[in-house]
């Protein structure tokens, strides 16, 4: 079913269109599939092909057309496309099979993070290095013994003339290996209640007293690391939000990587959807009833997950903030893709318990979905956690553990 958004949406898809026609570099849409995204550990395939010059091409069009964070306003360096022209973007991108270039945390969540608590100062120096790649951020909020408990965070940070001087552990930081500089939440008044003696942070992550080790997950990928601070230094300009006041900063944060990609995030699954179909015509059980009804489960998903975006475009239109629906959203997809990987495992049969041949620890496309889904229902909050969030904040209902 195709959504009529209106002819002047219609025009501006036309014009993308053609903009994508007459500038992507020939042969990059297939170099490889750049619709299927890693979960975790990136895609090995996809990050070969990012070293190709036809994606370095890509990137310098786009940037020369203010298409790298084509959302964000003019002024900051964006191309200040509305909510429904972002959406449209993306899915031309993904229509003619290119990718949507993203280098780090910067573009998505410490950018948008900057233009809602800095200054206008850290505005001018810090979003411009966004966008041209000169800082590659990585997200370090997590710590050994804090992960849902986020506030409880125990890396701290000392004032010294104007640097604050940091030391504490940091963990399961995505993508470190891009990274030359990564935001951390840190606490910088001890004294005070948790939420408030918090600070947000943009550190140097390069030689800068922070020893950086990876993390080897499960899927075989070691695209996780862990960071151990011994006296790196950032200097206080780059505190966002203020001195003690890096909660409400870092809620900002979580609200985009929670909500972010709402309303396309379907065109992904879609394409997986349909591969899964493939994949049960290649083993023969296209015609087995309990396959069909799983079928028939997982693509009334994907649908539901492109209505619910629909819905959140709406909203976002109308010049409203996201609600609840960033965690009802990151809820459903996390949990949908878990069991699409069940199903696929289930499809594959022994095969999927055999690993393919070669170096190091290869998975297959399927094992990797069965296996790091696995991980999307623990980072950006768990599934535990966004079942209380839509309880309490969206539903009105009691906080976890109060007695009434
Ligand atoms: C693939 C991956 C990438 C990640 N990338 C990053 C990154 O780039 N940067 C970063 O900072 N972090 C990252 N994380 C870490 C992630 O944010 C944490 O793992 C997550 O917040 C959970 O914290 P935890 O692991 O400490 O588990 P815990 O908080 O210890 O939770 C353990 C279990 O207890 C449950 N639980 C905890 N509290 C409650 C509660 N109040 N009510 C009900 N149940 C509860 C949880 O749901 C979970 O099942 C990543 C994690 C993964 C898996």
């Amino acid at each position: 079913m195709d959504i009529d958004l209106g002819p002047e949406a219609a025009r501006f898809r036309q014009s993308m269109r053609e903009w994508i026609a007459g500038n992507a570099p020939d042969g990059l849409a297939t170099l490889t599939d750049w619709n299927v995204t890693g979960m975790t550990g990136g895609n090995p395939v996809n990050a070969e092909a990012e070293r190709s010059p036809l994606y370095a091409e890509w990137e310098r069009r786009l940037r020369a057309a203010n298409l790298i964070c084509a959302w964000w306003p003019e002024k900051f360096g964006g191309r200040g496309l509305t909510p429904v022209q972002h959406a449209i973007f993306t899915e031309e991108l993904s229509r003619a099979g290119l990718p949507y270039v993203r280098r780090g945390f910067g573009e998505a969540m410490v950018g948008p993070s900057i233009m809602a608590h800095g200054t206008p100062e850290q505005q001018e120096y810090f979003l411009p290095r966004i966008i041209s790649a000169e800082d590659v951020y990585c997200q370090g909020f997590s710590e050994p013994n804090h992960g849902s408990d986020l506030a409880g965070v125990q890396t701290k940070a000392v004032l010294d003339g104007d640097e604050l001087v940091i030391t504490g552990q940091k963990v399961w930081t995505s993508a470190w290996y891009r990274a030359n500089m990564i935001f951390i939440l840190c606490r910088t008044d001890p004294d005070a209640p948790k939420h408030r003696g918090l600070s947000y942070v943009l550190v140097p992550f390069l030689d800068n007293n922070i020893l950086a080790r990876p993390l080897k997950q499960m899927t075989g990928a070691a695209e996780f690391g862990e960071e151990f601070f011994d006296g790196a230094r950032a200097p206080l300009f780059n505190v966002i939000g203020g001195l003690n006041n890096g909660w409400r900063v870092a809620m900002t944060t979580l609200g985009f990587e929670r909500g972010g990609g709402v309303s396309t995030a379907y065109l992904r699954y879609e394409k997986q959807f349909w591969d899964l179909v493939e994949l049960a015509r290649k083993v023969g059980r296209e015609r087995d009833p309990v396959v069909r009804q799983e079928l028939a489960w997982a693509y009334s998903h994907v649908q539901i997950m492109r209505f619910t975006g629909l819905r959140a475009l709406a909203r976002l239109a109308s010049g409203q903030e996201p609600g609840p629906e960033a965690s009802t959203t990151k809820l459903f997809w996390s949990e949908y893709e878990r069991r699409l990987g069940e199903i696929a495992a289930d499809l594959l049969g022994a095969e999927g318990m055999i690993r393919p041949a070669g170096d190091g620890y290869p998975i297959s496309p399927w094992q990797e979905v069965f296996l790091a889904s696995r991980a999307g229902t623990i980072y950006s909050g768990t599934s535990e956690i966004q079942r209380n969030i839509i309880a309490e904040r969206a539903l009105g209902l009691p906080r976890a553990g109060s007695a009434s």
